[in-house]
């Protein structure tokens, strides 16, 4: 998932290559590097940590004047994370950059080998430049010698490539990462993503698989793979550079929490255009919308966490039969669909893998696609047979907060509409949810954020803790998911959620004297089961945390209760979750984590 960042023009390139950097820090920060021309010559700065350790080891190195190069930050796939390892790595002339995995690195290594060449470091990124350097040997021509590698690297790759004899340009070439190419009067940006160039342009071009850019100075020459000039279209990036800064917040994922209401205003403001909201823009029909029977949606970590919300309320609201899938195991799962199916993929980038084989998957046996989706033109969006966009904003805090609230807040939206069209819902009714969705939804996710103290109050009674267990009963069952993994990212505390009548077939043996539960319960019909769950663990020496509606009983056996703010039921555990995620972000804070960039994990999963 690493970021990759270069820049060519009359500007100074590695003012411009650190700051990218550091706005790609979300993609992985196990080393970070540049690589830059300096009176013709390329220089390498690069260690393993953050950018700020660039940054850093550049003023020790007396900086650098250079208007072209290329930077790195790393989540390691291949190699440990080391000096060695950090990108940009090298062979021969060829100086470069990688995000992305190459599969078959271990064949081509010890073919490499054999014709006598070596290797310093364990990357896979270390064996893709000595197979375009090998091909610019035989070659003489960078262009002819990318052309010619491409077919022999099979896996992903997004890169920035430096020829040491070609001082001033940058090559560039992605197949399966992504990559787009910035553009303005006085140079030329290549980047994983448009929020670290918006600083500097909100001019892009977003290249496909096997295309390549060339990029000098203001000029951006770009080819497909048979090396035929092509014509690209100068897309216009919606955000803008403050929306990826962290306005006086202390952390991404407090201003991310905060953006949630402004975030569900904005994705289904637009759509609600004749008093109700409606998908007719994104293409999606009421006719449409009747024919489907039963529906696969398919997704990665939180998103698909939003996907089992989706799964509650459809089949709440339209009776339609869903089931939910993790989108490494759907790939491999040889999916029984046909062109009678229905697959919607979650994913705030749009360019997830695992995700994207996955729709790449339903596509070719025949199903229809739906992509709910934050970033525009992304891979996942550009192929998807219909894409709805969600307007949440770059969102950078590696954990997912405002993209999550605001894919649940859509696709309960979805299920509405999904319900109307079966006939089991009224225009009234769908004006009514409207407004709960635009309305008292994000008045009452307002009101917890005003907690915040509250909340801040029940981690400090809890953040020493090392286990903490989440339990709930049919849709609360599912949001504690979503909970759990948000505490895990970010706190490092071990913490599983259980549905809470399951507790009890095992997991109950590992509640002992003080470990907390947090139970979340929202969902009154079976309320009375849920407090039978909480008795039986603090029987067992369980400490009873709940966050319930108002209406939830009160027992003596719960220690502490935090009550959600009044609303339509089909909301109020996604108010709930607003409060999980400061309870988590709280815990992360008071054990001195690094909230916004949690130990091994990265955002924009764009590695299998
Ligand atoms: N495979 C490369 C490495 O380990 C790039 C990793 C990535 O893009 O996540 O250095």
């Amino acid at each position: 998932m690493c970021g990759i960042i270069g820049y060519s023009g009359s500007e100074n390139a590695a003012e411009r290559i650190v700051s990218g950097l550091k706005s790609l820090e979300y993609r992985g920060y196990d080393s970070a590097g540049i690589a830059a021309f300096e009176e013709n010559k390329v220089r390498i700065i690069k260690t393993v940590g953050r950018v700020s350790a660039l940054e850093h080891r550049i003023d020790e190195c007396g900086g650098i004047r250079s208007g072209c190069g290329i930077g790195h930050t790393r989540w390691a796939t291949h190699g440990a994370p080391n000096d060695i390892n950090s990108h940009p790595q090298v062979s021969g002339r060829v100086v470069l950059v990688h995000n992305g995995i190459i599969e078959n690195y271990h064949e081509l290594k010890t073919e490499l080998i054999s014709q006598g060449v070596s290797f310093v470091s364990e990357t896979d990124t270390e064996v893709a430049a000595a197979v375009i350097d090998s091909e610019y040997n035989k070659a003489g021509d960078p262009l002819k010698a990318i052309l010619a590698a491409m077919p022999k690297l099979t896996g992903s790759y997004a890169f920035g490539i430096l020829f040491k004899d070609v001082p001033g340009v940058i090559y560039s070439v992605k197949k399966g990462s992504p990559l787009i190419v910035g553009v303005t009067d006085n140079g030329g940006f290549i980047s994983s993503d448009t929020s670290a160039i918006l600083r500097y342009t909100k001019k892009y071009i977003s290249l496909e698989n096997g295309e390549i850019a060339v990029i000098k100075g203001a000029s951006t020459e770009v080819y497909n793979s048979r090396g035929e000039s092509v014509k690209k279209e100068i897309l216009t990036a919606k955000w803008d550079a403050a929306a990826a800064e962290k306005g006086g917040y202390s952390h991404f994922m407090l201003k991310e929490i905060h953006e949630e209401p402004e975030a569900v205003k904005k994705t289904l403001g637009i759509r609600n255009r004749h008093g109700y909201i409606d998908f007719e823009d994104d293409g999606i029909t009421v006719e449409q919308l009747k024919n489907i029977n039963f529906l696969r949606i398919v997704a990665c970590g939180t998103a698909m966490h939003a996907g089992l919300y989706a799964k509650y309320a459809i089949e709440k609201m339209a009776r339609i039969p869903v089931i939910v899938e993790v989108a490494s195991e759907f790939r491999y799962s040889d999916p029984i669909l046909s062109d009678k199916d229905t697959v919607l993929i979650i994913s705030q980038s749009g360019e997830t893998a695992d995700s994207l084989e996955a729709l790449r998957i339903a596509k070719s046996k025949g199903a229809r696609t739906i992509a709910v989706v934050n970033v525009i033109a992304s891979s996942i969006a550009r192929e998807a047979d219909n894409v709805i966009y969600t307007y949440a904003g770059p969102e950078i805090s590696v954990a997912s907060t405002k993209a999550y609230t605001v894919q649940v807040a859509t696709l309960c939206a979805f299920a509405f509409e999904l319900a109307y069209s079966k006939g089991r819902l009224t225009e009234q009714d769908l004006m009514y949810y409207s407004k709960i969705i635009l309305h008292d939804l994000c008045e009452a996710i307002e009101k917890v954020i005003s907690d915040e103290e509250r909340i801040r109050g029940i981690a400090q009674e809890l953040y020493d803790n090392e286990n903490v267990f989440f339990i709930g009963r049919s849709l609360d069952c599912a949001l504690v998911q979503e909970a759990s993994l948000k505490l895990k990212e970010i706190s490092y505390i071990h913490s599983e959620a259980y549905a809470a009548g399951e507790l009890k077939h095992g997991t109950i043996s590992l509640i002992t004297n003080g470990t907390p539960v947090i139970s979340l319960a929202t969902v009154p019909e079976i309320y009375e089961k849920t407090m039978s769950n909480i008795v039986e663990v603090v029987t067992r020496g369980g400490k009873a945390f709940v966050v319930c509606g108002s209406d939830f009983p009160d027992n003596s056996a719960i220690l502490y209760r935090y009550e959600l703010p009044e609303i339509d039921r089909m909301f109020m555990g996604l108010v709930g979750i607003t409060a999980m995620q400061l309870f988590a972000y709280y815990m992360s804070v008071l054990r001195g984590n690094d909230v916004d960039k949690p130990r091994n994990l990265a955002k924009s999963v764009t590695v299998e």
